[in-house]
């Protein structure tokens, strides 16, 4: 049987009757993707994209093992960004109130039923445009109580100085998520009130403090092809990629300026879940907001593709996620493990 694939080290598409082996690259010559390439692989013929995908995934990742992420939104609205689709911000009129930073009892208390039900990491994620060092020393009482309950501890906070992401490294934070969410070309027209270099300094920030990197996108936001090949490029390129890369759906908020963006088309959803799991062998692919759309036999064919993470529980930040029960039916149906952990969309 013919079977294409496409490696990054020649950027070429190869038709051949086996997967690339990912012994083409070594410790010195890291994996280089152009967009062209990346374009390559969306292309394919679906049937041997997925094929490609889920053999990657298997070279890299026990069969069947999904981790269940869950979010704990600890300062939700208000926030000054104007990310088009985004319900926290304060431009936007969508019912979502602004809300103080929750107090340590409150966070501990989440963390602990969190754990309770088989969680070994704690997201918590706030809605600010860059957090003061004020905000820092809060957090870091926060990270400090969750990590005492002997859980690894996530956070997603905004932009970061390197001083800031030093200090929640030295209070016990173990992964930041900041998202890229598009391709450079295409970001003014999601969100103006920053640039794209801001979000690649505030990795560069968390890198340089050894935090691990929580690092994705969305599909569907009006977006071409080539964006979302320019987005997969910009975080297969990152020297490391990032250890977790949540994928996400548009979710339409009514009163967001991307309310009515045309859905996407479910198997173009697949397609980059797929170019994910190729470009990124090991990195944890999350399929994150806009699960619910998904229904259950796209949100299988992600699986094929090489998703090995969900989001889990009822609300993601302030959308809608698949009912918990939904979800365990689903595993079982498809004979996957879940592993839990508590991460960042
Ligand atoms: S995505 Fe984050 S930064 Fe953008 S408006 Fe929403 S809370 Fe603010």
């Amino acid at each position: 049987m013919s079977q294409a694939t496409i490696s990054p080290a020649t950027q070429t598409v190869h038709w051949h009757s086996a997967p690339a082996p990912a012994s083409t690259q070594t410790a010195t010559q890291p994996q280089r993707w152009s967009v062209d390439a990346i374009q390559a692989l969306l292309d394919l013929p679906f049937m041997d994209l997925l094929f490609q995908a889920q053999s990657v995934h298997r070279q890299h990742w026990p069969v069947g093992e999904i981790e269940l992420a869950t979010l704990l939104s600890v300062k939700t609205g208000g926030c000054p960004e104007n990310c088009g689709y985004c319900p926290q911000s304060a431009e936007f009129d969508t019912g979502v109130k602004a809300e103080k930073l929750m107090s340590v009892e409150e966070v501990t208390r989440a963390a602990k039923a969190a754990q309770d039900a088989g969680a070994t990491r704690f997201c918590m994620g706030a809605a600010w445009r860059a957090p003061k060092d004020r905000d820092i020393e809060k957090m870091n009482e926060l990270i400090g109580a969750v990590k005492g309950l002997g859980l690894q501890t996530c956070a997603t906070l905004g932009m970061l100085q390197p001083h800031q992401a030093q200090s929640l490294r030295e209070a016990g934070l173990d992964y930041y998520n900041h998202n890229l969410d598009t391709a450079p070309e295409y970001y003014q027209d999601v969100v103006s009130t920053r640039q794209y270099q801001d979000r690649l300094d505030t990795l560069a920030a968390v890198r340089g403090a050894g935090i691990s990197v929580c690092c994705g996108g969305i599909i569907g936001m009006g977006e071409e092809v080539v964006h979302r090949a320019g987005l997969m490029a910009q975080l297969a390129n990152m020297e490391p990629y990032p250890e977790s890369v949540p994928i996400n759906s548009l979710v339409p908020v009514p009163g967001t300026p991307l309310a009515d963006s045309e859905p996407v088309d479910p198997l173009d959803f697949v397609r980059v879940i797929a170019v994910a799991r190729i470009t990124m062998p090991k990195a944890r692919v999350r399929l994150s907001a806009g699960r619910q759309q998904l229904g259950e036999a796209v949100q299988t064919l992600c699986f094929m593709a090489g998703a090995n993470s969900i989001f889990y529980g009822d609300k993601l930040l302030v959308t809608g996620n698949p009912d918990v029960e939904a979800d365990v039916q689903l595993l079982r149906k498809l004979g996957l493990r879940g592993l839990q952990t508590q991460a960042a969309a």
